[in-house]
């Protein structure tokens, strides 16, 4: 069973009026905006972002599950979504033949909005190995998977280290890599930004062999080189890093000193130590969910320097769960900037009632509820919701249910009609008598996983309508999600992180 869940719109359109503000905010802020508000007073700061590792080719985000469409393609919804967080451009991952030429088609349709990689990812290497059977669909070539997430193989089945690599299907893999990235500089310049996504991944051997993974990796390493000039490159290591390092430093030096325009090490979730040598090796580092699971995890994000940061979603993969470490940091922040504009509003709804005290006595008495009771409700609602708000994430479980998030809601809501001029009977702000309760019912706890007020309402893909999310599909309006707990993580303003991670994407991908 499910609690119903509210909106964040919902949320902030009560914070709004509850702090009586003037309502110019017709336009939603995100959880980063109101962060960044809180940190630095009343400069508003308007985040920017731009998601560098965003999978929109695949079929997923056209509504195909598996093979199966289950809802209509509403790619066109998640671009605009992602615009209205002030995601203002996407670097969508090319992971292999098929997929990296269905990225560039999607980089045609929103020029100068959406970019691409061209690459051949570790678990889509295994067309380079002798054992490789070409699937029909692939035209008998051996040189696609036909989307970015193959058919999944059994995790605790490794594909054998004893087939090699095939010299005759590299050579014809690697030819095609080139004509793609050609004629993608060719027909649309500009929008092809990275090579990759490729490297290494151990963690998934049951894609593809280690074997043939070094191989894939070396293989098109050979064909950056012999670029003029190379792209920047897009960079995939998991469990693999002493190779990763080894076979970068082989092909391009010591210090990389060969390698021309730098590159990022996505969805990083290594060791510091292993961090830290990428960054001296001159190389980016991109979080997304993936990178913030564990304490360990949120430990080696604090050591990424602010000039050496990156922000991706790595949807509709890696999304931030409220479960993860990472998840901890959002919930406490949302509702640490629910408890400082409730605070406000209750500041502000006890001055307003200070100057009208000879209409509040009437009030209390019950007589002739007038304009200002919704204000004094608003007082008395801002401080329960702020008292209800729990003071750390050590209390994670019941900060973010959503018991708890309808009792703030319901609250504001009631009062948000009230002070509309509405004749809508409330029994907070009318009953005569004694004061309103501060104590509301304890929030329920029916869901093992907390959430947090989402802006669009998320439903299963069965059950998709024009304008929600697909739950589970991470998209990219949830990398304001990535930069609110990156910049908690590292105890830095939203705005910091955003301004450096946008600087470092410009400077990298030549975006503008
Ligand atoms: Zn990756």
């Amino acid at each position: 069973m499910s609690l119903p869940r509210f909106r964040y719109s919902q949320l902030l359109r009560c914070s709004t009026r509850l702090s009586a503000k003037p309502s110019s905010l017709s336009r939603l802020r995100p959880f980063s905006a109101m962060a960044s508000k809180q940190s630095q007073g009343s400069s508003a700061y308007t985040p920017r972002y731009i998601d560098i590792g965003i999978n929109l080719a695949d079929p997923i985000f056209r509504g195909l599950y598996h093979g199966k469409q289950r809802h209509p393609d509403d790619l066109g919804a998640v671009i605009s979504r992602a615009k209205e967080v002030g995601c203002q451009k996407l670097i969508v991952t090319g992971s292999d033949l098929t997929n990296s030429k269905e990225a560039l088609e999607i980089a045609k349709e929103y020029p100068g909005v959406v970019y691409t990689t061209a690459g051949i990812h570790p678990c889509s290497s295994a067309i380079f190995s002798s054992s490789h059977k070409p699937r029909a669909s692939e035209g008998g070539e051996g040189h696609t998977e036909g989307q970015s997430t193959p058919c999944d193989p059994d995790p605790s089945q490794p594909i054998s280290e004893d087939h090699d690599a095939c010299p005759k299907k590299t050579s014809q893999i690697i030819a095609s890599l080139q004509n793609l990235i050609a004629e993608a500089q060719a027909s649309t310049p500009g929008a092809l930004v990275a090579f990759g996504e490729f490297g290494l991944d151990y963690d998934r051997l049951h894609y593809c062999s280690r074997k043939v993974q070094l191989h894939s990796f070396a293989a098109q390493l050979d064909l950056v080189l012999a670029m003029k000039p190379q792209l920047p490159l897009f960079l995939h290591s998991r469990a693999a890093h002493a190779d990763f390092v080894g076979l970068l430093k082989d092909k391009f030096g010591p210090r990389l000193e060969r390698l021309e325009k730098g590159g990022v090490v996505h969805s990083f979730t290594g060791t510091a130590e292993e961090m830290r040598e990428l960054m001296d090796l001159g190389l980016y580092i991109g979080t997304n969910g993936c990178s913030f699971k564990t304490a360990e995890n949120c430990d080696v994000v604090k050591e990424i320097k602010l000039d050496r940061l990156m922000l991706e979603t790595d949807g509709p993969w890696c999304e931030v769960r409220p479960s993860h470490e990472g998840g901890k940091y959002l919930v406490s922040k949302i509702n640490a900037d629910r408890e400082a504009e409730a605070a406000a509003a209750a500041v502000a709804a006890a001055e307003a009632a200070e100057a009208t005290e000879p209409q509040n006595d009437n009030v209390e008495a019950g007589e002739k509820p007038t304009q200002e009771t919704p204000v004094l409700a608003a007082a008395t609602a801002a401080l329960a919701s702020a008292s209800l708000a729990p003071p750390s994430s050590s209390t994670l479980g019941s900060s973010s249910s959503p018991g708890q998030t309808g009792t703030t809601a319901t609250t504001t809501t009631t009062t948000t009609t009230n002070s509309a001029g509405t004749n809508t009977p409330s029994t907070r702000t009318h009953t005569p008598g004694p004061k309103p309760r501060r104590k509301p019912p304890a929030p329920k706890q029916t869901k093992k996983e907390p959430e947090v007020p989402e802006r669009w309402k998320s439903v299963k893909k069965e059950k998709w309508v024009e304008g929600a999310m697909v739950k589970s599909r991470n998209e990219p309006c949830m990398i304001e999600r990535v930069g609110t707990v990156v910049a908690a993580i590292k105890g830095v303003s939203v705005e910091e992180v955003c301004e450096a991670a946008w600087e470092n994407t410009c400077r990298v991908f030549k975006l503008e």
